[in-house]
């Protein structure tokens, strides 16, 4: 894929070239992946560590596809 665009994502400033998430917070910031992951965990309850853990299982599985 050509068009992918890089962004900085305003929450953990990292570079990231995957499809936004939004911002629950606003609605309209364009946050990584990650933090939309973490943004959504955390909406339902889920402690930080735990958040961790669970996008490690993520990148894992995303890491797993990709190859
Ligand atoms: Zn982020």
């Amino acid at each position: 894929m050509q068009n992918k665009e890089q962004r900085t994502c305003p929450i953990c400033g990292k570079t990231y070239h995957d499809h936004p998430a939004l911002s629950r917070t606003d609605g309209r910031t364009e946050i990584c992946p990650d933090c939309g992951t973490r943004q959504a965990l955390e909406a339902v309850g889920i402690p930080a560590e735990k958040q961790e853990k669970i996008l490690e299982v993520i990148h894992e599985k995303l890491g797993e596809r990709e190859a």
